[in-house]
């Protein structure tokens, strides 16, 4: 009989291939006293187990696609940092001298200290760092005891083909596992905006995270089918199903070939609606997708990967260099540049923010926190209007909740456009200014917004998170988070009509845009601009040529007036079936 297991299909995709379960329960460490005159010779083993841990992260390093979005590279590197700390590289050394004890138990003691420090804190971004010390430590103690439950230790070619089901998986490991050509991995934790789930977008591995006891329940060597749009995973599957997802792969591999096909051709429905398709851009190393997949430009620079990645923050000149790399990349299209949005569950070392903040999503984050740290805002509002002179740039705020925030940043806009004039400094004048729709009151308000503004972007992301009151990277309330729920549907609808009425542009640039799913949904809700992650591009434009607007305008403002669950549902199955 088949077997079926849920979770959250974070990475798109169907794989079939054999188990193999990265079993890594608690490592057990025990302390055992080293004679004296042994003692020079423990530190060497310890300082040789810190060397190849670092020698291992090097090796991933270097793997890293250019094109992979996120901080994905900087968690690696913080990764190297901290086994260069004297946290975890001599403090241990202490230990084994203090008390004649071995390696790993002195890593353990200095483990549990680091980590009872974490635990009084309630920061998100602290806890993130609690785990970090986790995978560095666990990396350095499995390498100690000569243990293989790390992916990285495994031999090359041993994964090739296989279904990976891990607890979870570091970035390191996930990088590694795609140069062994693995089909596809499954967690049992994580949700769909952690970085697990970032890093298989990128690299286009299949991908289900957060199914629970997939270790205990599913065993190596079993033939098992990942269905990564429906976040699926089969075993003992009945011949008929295999037999439907063998042809379901081979479909998969035809719709990539015609999907490269559709990069020339316009996005324009079967009734003759243009529609304009933008990518979401964070590194540098994106920039270049931009033409790959004939973008209309960009519709979100997530600017904060600029102040996450590098040592301390960006100055105005190194701003302008990136930025205007970024204009150049879009080559006279559009560039819409997102001011710092830090806070919640996105931290910068370098900008202090309070100890405990009970609420970080709802506390100084985005415009607030710029708006308070105002040199900080001041020097990338110099170096985005410096920027404007290069090609079509648009500043646009994040997590806007007041006019009043508005007035602020444009009267901060009048006196540096001031300074800069004064300065002998170019730029363009009347730079568009946008706000990003992500927070519920601001929706509701749209038309008094939109008056404001000269374009709105509603992030999703951060709305249906508000909207339901359910945090966007928790798993445990992630049956809330759902972007068909009616209330955040019609608050969609409202900020869409506010745009028409006021005569300004109305895009989305959160996930949901760039999920087939959601395309004919929005395109009957009346949006018109789409942003999104460069690699669902072209399949969003493959569903947007075979659609009829008009007709789905029909059918989706009756389902939004009537409002019921099971009529959203009917109405999905009806619009995405062809
Ligand atoms: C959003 O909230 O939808 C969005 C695009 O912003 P971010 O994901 O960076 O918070
Ligand atoms: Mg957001």
């Amino acid at each position: 009989m088949t077997l079926a297991l849920y979770g959250l299909g974070v990475s798109r995709g169907v794989a079939i291939g054999k188990a193999y379960v990265l079993s890594r329960d608690e490592i057990n460490v025990t302390e055992y006293s080293i004679d004296k005159n042994k003692l020079e010779q423990e530190i060497q083993r310890f300082k040789n187990a810190i060397a190849q841990a670092e020698q291992q992260l090097h090796v991933v390093l270097k793997q890293i696609p250019e094109s992979t979005q996120g901080n994905i590279k900087s968690f690696i590197t913080t990764h190297l940092l901290m086994l260069e700390d004297d946290a975890l590289a001599r403090i241990p050394i202490d230990i084994i001298r203090e008390r004649a004890c071995n390696a790993e138990w002195a890593l353990k003691l200095q483990r549990d200290a680091l980590v009872a420090v974490f635990e009084q804190m309630s920061d998100d971004y602290l806890r993130t760092r609690r785990d970090d010390v986790d995978f560095v430590v666990n990396r350095v103690l499995r390498i100690l005891l000569k243990r293989t439950d790390n992916a990285v230790n495994l031999s090359p070619g041993s994964l090739r083909g296989m279904i990976i089901l891990a607890d979870d998986l570091s970035p390191a490991e996930i990088v590694w596992m795609k140069n062994q050509n693995i089909a596809a991995f499954i967690t049992e934790y994580g949700g769909t905006t952690s970085h697990t789930a970032i890093l298989a977008r990128s690299l286009s591995i299949p991908a289900i995270v957060g199914v629970h006891n997939a270790r205990t329940t599913l065993i190596s060597g079993e033939e098992l089918i990942v269905d990564g749009r429906q976040g699926v995973v089969l075993a003992s599957a009945d011949q008929d199903l295999i037999t439907f997802y063998h042809a379901l792969c081979s479909k998969q591999s035809g719709l990539i070939r015609q999907l490269k096909q559709l990069k020339l051709q316009p996005a324009i429905s079967q009734d003759d609606i243009k529609i304009s398709l933008r990518a979401n851009v964070e590194l540098p190393g994106d920039f270049a997708a931009i033409r790959d997949v004939r973008a209309d430009g960009v519709g979100l620079y997530r600017t904060e990967m600029l102040y996450m990645n590098g040592d301390g923050l960006p100055s105005e000149e190194q701003q302008l260099v990136i930025y205007r790399q970024l204009v150049e990349a879009a080559d006279g299209a559009p560039v819409v540049i997102r001011t710092l949005d830090i806070g919640g569950e996105k931290s910068v070392a370098s900008i202090q923010q309070n100890d405990v903040i009970m609420n970080p999503a709802l506390s100084l984050r985005g415009l607030r926190l710029c708006l308070k740290e105002i040199s900080i805002f001041r020097s990338q509002l110099r170096a985005i209007l410096r920027a404007s002179i290069y090609g079509q740039v648009r500043l646009m705020v994040p997590m806007l909740s007041t006019l009043h925030e508005l007035s602020q940043v444009k009267a901060l806009l009048v006196d540096i456009k001031q300074e800069l004039t004064n300065e002998g400094h170019a730029f363009v004048e009347n730079l568009p200014i946008g706000g990003m729709v992500e927070v519920p009151a601001v929706a509701l308000a749209a038309n008094v917004f939109a008056r404001h503004l000269d374009f709105m972007s509603i992030g999703t992301n951060d709305l249906i998170q508000y909207t339901v009151a359910a945090d966007r990277i928790d798993d445990s309330v992630n049956y809330l988070y759902d972007p068909l729920h009616i209330g955040v549907l019609r608050l969609i609808h409202m900020v869409i009509e506010a745009g028409k009425e006021t005569g300004i542009p109305v895009s989305m640039c959160g996930e949901m845009a760039g999920d087939v799913r959601y395309t004919r949904l929005l395109l009957g809700l009346g949006l018109r601009e789409f942003s999104m992650h460069p690699a669902f591009l072209l399949e969003v434009k493959q569903y947007i040529q075979k659609s009829h607007v008009a007709n789905l305008r029909e059918q989706v403002i009756k389902v939004l007036e009537h409002g019921e669950h099971s009529a959203i549902h009917e109405l999905m199955l009806s619009i995405n079936h062809d």
